[in-house]
């Protein structure tokens, strides 16, 4: 899968019947009901996991603390029951969580009766010792006990004394448990947990175990209940999507899950993370191609462009068959936008090694990379090699090596300048939205664009035409949404997190792209969507 920087997986065979949605922002319950708070650290599939830690604890009645949603990172909780959900991957990770806790102990004390739960790989990898160093943390629990949050606080409460559940061994695939999706609009599903692969530099192996997969129908299944109550687009999420069906012995699993995902009605967008560049098939590549709701984007680690430290890394793929991967990705899925992962000062890493990874990121021009300094985990095999590379000289690599992908993603968004997209309105992407006027979110290939809204009168399309038009967002024919439907028009009302806005780019950097034709008139046309009434929905506007 990806690398350092991203955590782990859920649940197990079987175990479905899936878990019954509990919408983002569901209504606030009975005022005396007992309030959570969940601070979710790490990768995606700890937001997966945080979701259904919501949906656990408010089967059991609980409900968010005022302003709170499943998956914030930040601020400083007031609930009567907060859950940290850790990560063990991120750079000192354990230093963070004792940190935080320090500041709940704090809260606690002017809080009586509030109780502190930590979950997630950091929770799995310290165990007892979270309890031994925090005494005032009343839950440890595992990876794979999420299911038990509820009994836990519960006997922590009526005992006394901190509990602490860890298994080591997935009994139930966490999407069987209940599920309070932070978005109305977008969804995180499951399809494997663990990894089987064995990179030097990772934890999760040893945290999660060797990789799990659900049985596909479960996992179309929860996709299709997701769909019904209003989410447009699906990430499917594995430590290594390519090796989905190693359990049950079919290589070709996955490309088969996209197209039967992809052809789940009213799904319109399907992505996925994260692929291996070792497992990665021709038959995925052609899924991407010809199945029209999958996303022409791609997020494919690299971690190093030398053979050599690739070898130390354990990766079996090598830098030229890399570059053949986004080759034919390419030529098969124009337009896709591909991302990757990328590690300087891996020990041993030489200057060459170091100029090959310069030299492979300016063959494959990334259109993003998430960047990160080898530092050594402990628990990992990479930790205890010898010939570390001292840390000025990583600083000093990655300094380059930023610079260069800077570069490279620069003059990738401002290719984009002029294409007509479509974004999904998203929540909370664009922290200046409010004071630019601007709305934001997604294009199909993924990008993050700021749209502008019209002007007071022009808010929504008449008169808004298309103008310097140069290329359409590419989909293949017969997208969704690939023409602009008559029911498009104008609409009085600014768009909602999970509505559609077709726009086209005036402007680049880096990191996004602008849309800002609307206030001259330019293309603004909004397509107000299932996922945009799902919203009004749990805002209580329906
Ligand atoms: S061991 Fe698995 S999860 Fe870790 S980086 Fe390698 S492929 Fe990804």
């Amino acid at each position: 899968m990806s690398a350092p920087a991203p955590t782990p997986p859920p649940g197990l065979r079987g175990s479905r019947n899936v878990a019954s949605a509990i919408l983002a922002t569901s209504p606030i319950g009975p005022s005396d009901a007992r309030t959570y708070a969940i601070r979710t650290l790490g990768c995606q599939m700890n937001v997966h996991d945080s979701e259904r830690m919501a949906g656990v604890l408010e089967a059991a009645g609980y409900v968010p603390a005022p302003g709170e949603g499943p998956v914030r990172t930040q601020g400083i909780p007031e609930a009567d029951v907060v859950v940290l959900n850790t990560c063990a991957v991120r750079e000192n990770a354990a230093t963070r969580l004792y940190g935080n806790l320090g500041q709940l102990r704090e809260l606690k004390k002017q809080r009586p009766g509030m109780m502190i739960a930590v979950g997630g790989c950091l929770a799995q990898h310290e165990r007892a010792h979270v309890i031994q160093k925090a005494p005032w943390v009343d839950v440890v629990f595992g990876t794979y006990n999420l299911g038990s949050l509820v009994g836990l606080l519960d006997q922590a409460q009526t005992q006394g004394k901190p509990q602490v559940e860890i298994q080591d061994e997935l009994t139930v695939f966490p999407s069987a448990l209940p599920v309070r999706r932070e978005l109305a609009y977008a969804a995180w599903v499951a399809i494997s947990v663990g990894c089987n692969n064995t990179c030097s530099f990772c934890i999760v192996p040893s945290l999660r175990g060797r990789e799990r997969d659900r049985p596909p129908a479960d996992i179309v299944q929860e996709v299709e209940q997701a769909v019904a109550a209003g989410v447009i687009e699906v990430t499917l999420l594995g430590q290594n999507v390519n090796s989905y069906g190693a359990e049950f012995g079919d290589k070709g699993a996955f490309a088969k899950l996209l197209r039967q995902v992809g052809a789940v009605s009213g799904l319109e967008r399907l992505r996925y993370t994260s692929p291996h560049p070792a497992a990665f098939s021709q038959d995925v590549i052609q899924a991407m191609a010809e199945v029209p709701t999958v996303a022409p984007q791609l997020h494919l680690p690299l971690q190093s462009g030398s053979d050599q430290v690739l070898r130390a890394m354990r990766r079996s793929y090598r830098a030229g068959r890399f570059l053949e991967l986004l080759d034919q990705v390419r030529a098969q899925v124009p337009g896709a936008a591909i991302s990757s992962d990328l590690i300087v000062g891996f020990p041993g890493e030489t200057e060459q090694d170091f100029g090959q990874t310069l030299e492979v990121v300016g063959k494959a021009r990334f259109d993003s990379a998430y960047t990160f300094q080898f530092s050594p985990r402990p628990g990992t095999p990479a930790a205890d090699l010898p010939d570390q590379v001292p840390g000025d000289v990583v600083t000093e690599r990655f300094d380059r090596l930023v610079a260069l992908q800077n570069q490279i993603a620069e003059e990738q968004s401002a290719a984009q300048v002029g294409r007509v997209v479509e974004v999904l309105v998203a929540l909370g992407e664009g922290r200046k939205d409010a004071a630019t006027n601007r709305i934001t979110g997604r294009a199909f290939d993924g990008r993050l664009v700021h749209v502008a809204l019209p002007d007071a009168g022009c808010r929504t399309p008449p008169g808004c035409g298309v103008s310097q038009v140069t290329e359409a967002e590419p989909r293949p024919p017969g997208a969704p949404g690939t023409a602009s439907p008559p029911h498009l028009a104008a609409r009085q009302e600014p768009p909602r997190p999970g509505d559609l806005v077709r726009t086209i780019i005036t402007g680049s950097a880096p990191h996004h792209l602008l849309a800002d034709a609307a206030p001259q008139g330019g293309l603004f046309e909004v397509r107000r969507t299932r996922a945009g009434d799902a919203w009004d929905k749990v805002q209580g506007r329906a």
